[in-house]
């Protein structure tokens, strides 16, 4: 019976791990999970969990629960290193765990971490369950408090958005630092004016080309100047784990591991990455966003079977066909705002409704709800967005 090590609890390794009792059927296969967090935290709707539009519990998966229902291990711990000769993972409490086969889906980090000792990072993304506590204790005790948002692209952005917008906030300030000349520049320039727009209507402060420094007790350096904060969220773009690099397998210059279309290891057979930590072959330049690592779900679940029958059968790995992940054509992006319409953003063209609210509330609990085994929400997003709430 082969075994299968699947490290990273994340939006790609999520199929895997709900079918992982059907994997290479007829040999079965012996499933490990190592992941350092007892839960998935989903992207879609962390941003409205700190708008206090979810609670925690509507926008975090429970690992455990998949992992009893399909027969797999799972050690909550962090892999801290990769022998591929030995085809073993070490974790960081000293435990090794061995694999025939292990598939990655460990997410990015943000660059510059030197530089942001005193920020709640926002990659992975559990890191902001720090940024909710303190809004927690700002909303129980009304003091004025200074949150500062160093990058002003979409995830930042729309973390801003939605904390701006939530209820009992009065005594918090916000400001966004972004070093470019517009929010959200990855995006249409349209979405960038209106997230300023929003942002400053609701008394944000936004300071474009500013670039932050580095962060230290008393707020973020910026050049020449230190802006006082309370707390800093540092949403700075990605860059791989170190991991990968120091396994010896080939990654990009921002240290994704570089994937064959079939999600796997252009250097190793019995070695699989997926989600932001992956660079795969023809789709270099794809953005690190969830849904693209949702995409690749299927696709790792499948091409990962196919492996694990070719192990159990004797073959090599490495020269089984795969099915090619094919990502979507744009980058299609729902973003809330924390007010009752939400932005649907796909290449050049960039819409603003509140029915794109409601679509992407749908969207997000389909995903989600899959996973939850039947879990229900109690439609406070639904009171929200009907009571006008900006
Ligand atoms: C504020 C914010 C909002 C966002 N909103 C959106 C959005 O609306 N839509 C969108 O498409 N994208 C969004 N993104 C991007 C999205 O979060 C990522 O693209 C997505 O999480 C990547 O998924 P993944 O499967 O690669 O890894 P993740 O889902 O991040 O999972 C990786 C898991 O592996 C664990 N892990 C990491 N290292 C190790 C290790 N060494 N050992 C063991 N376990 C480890 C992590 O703790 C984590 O649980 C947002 C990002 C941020 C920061």
């Amino acid at each position: 019976m082969p075994t299968l090590l699947v490290v990273g609890g994340g939006h790609a390794s999520l199929p895997l791990l709900a079918h992982a009792h059907a994997l290479a059927d007829d040999a079965g296969a012996a499933v490990t999970l190592v992941s350092d967090q007892p839960e998935l935290w989903y992207s879609g709707m962390t941003p409205e969990w700190l708008g206090g539009v979810y609670t925690r519990a509507d926008v975090t998966v429970p690992l455990g629960p998949i992992c009893e229902r399909q027969g797999v291990r799972f050690v909550q711990a962090r892999a801290v290193a990769l022998d591929r000769d030995a085809r073993e993972v070490a974790l960081d409490d000293g435990r090794r765990v061995g694999y025939d086969l292990v598939a990655f889906d460990i997410g990015a980090l943000n660059p510059g971490r030197d530089d942001a000792d005193h920020a709640v990072r926002t990659k992975p993304l559990w890191r902001i369950a720090e940024l909710g506590r303190f809004l927690d204790k700002t909303a129980a005790d009304g003091d004025a408090r200074c949150l500062v948002v160093v990058g002003g692209g979409a995830a930042g952005t729309e973390t801003a958005l939605n904390v701006t917008a939530r209820p009992g906030l009065g005594g918090l300030s916000v400001t966004v630092v972004e070093p470019g000349d517009r929010l959200c520049p990855e995006l249409p320039a349209r979405v960038g004016d209106w997230a300023a727009e929003t942002l400053r209507q609701r008394g944000a402060t936004v300071r474009l080309g500013t670039r932050a420094q580095g962060t230290d007790p008393e707020g973020v350096r910026l050049d020449g100047e230190t802006l006082p904060a309370d707390a800093v969220l540092w949403a700075t773009g990605s860059v791989g784990p170190p991991l990968f690099v120091e396994a010896g397998l080939t990654v990009t210059d921002r240290g994704f591991a570089r994937v064959d279309r079939g999600l796997r290891s252009v250097d190793d057979g019995r070695v699989f990455v997926a989600g932001d930590s992956a660079s795969v072959a023809g789709h270099e330049d794809l953005a690190r966003i969830g849904v693209h690592a949702v995409k690749q779900g299927p696709v790792l679940r499948e091409n990962v079977d196919q492996a694990l029958r070719a192990l159990a059968a004797g073959q090599d790995p490495a020269a089984v066909p795969l099915r090619p992940f094919r990502p979507y054509p744009v980058s299609p992006l729902l973003v809330s705002t924390g007010g009752p319409s939400a932005w649907w953003v796909a290449g050049p063209v960039a819409v603003r409704a509140h029915a794109v609210l409601r679509l992407k509330h749908a969207v997000d609990r389909r995903w989600i709800d899959r996973y939850r085994d039947g879990a229900s929400y109690d439609g406070r997003w639904d009171a929200r967005a009907a009571s006008g709430h900006r």
